[in-house]
């Protein structure tokens, strides 16, 4: 298949992976996202909940968020 499932882009877009992506992966992905429009949605939904908790928890940046639950998420798992 010439672009990923719309599960396998959701799980980028929900990871970061999506805007990290380089070379025939990142064409991939941003080709899938162009053609699906569930997927444009799901990326929108997951923007503004970044940009809701960005500002609920008093984060400069919306991709700050992200790496913040990571770090927290691994601390826990760790414990
Ligand atoms: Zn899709």
């Amino acid at each position: 298949m010439i672009t990923p499932s719309c599960q396998r882009v959701a799980e980028s877009i929900a990871s970061g992976e999506f805007y990290q992506a380089a070379g025939l992966r990142r064409i991939r992905l941003w080709l899938h996202w162009c053609v699906c429009y569930a997927c444009r949605r799901y990326r929108k939904q997951i923007e503004t909940i970044e940009r809701g908790a960005a500002i609920a928890f008093k984060f400069e940046r919306a991709t700050e968020v992200r790496e913040a639950f990571k770090k927290k998420l691994a601390a826990r798992l760790q414990v």
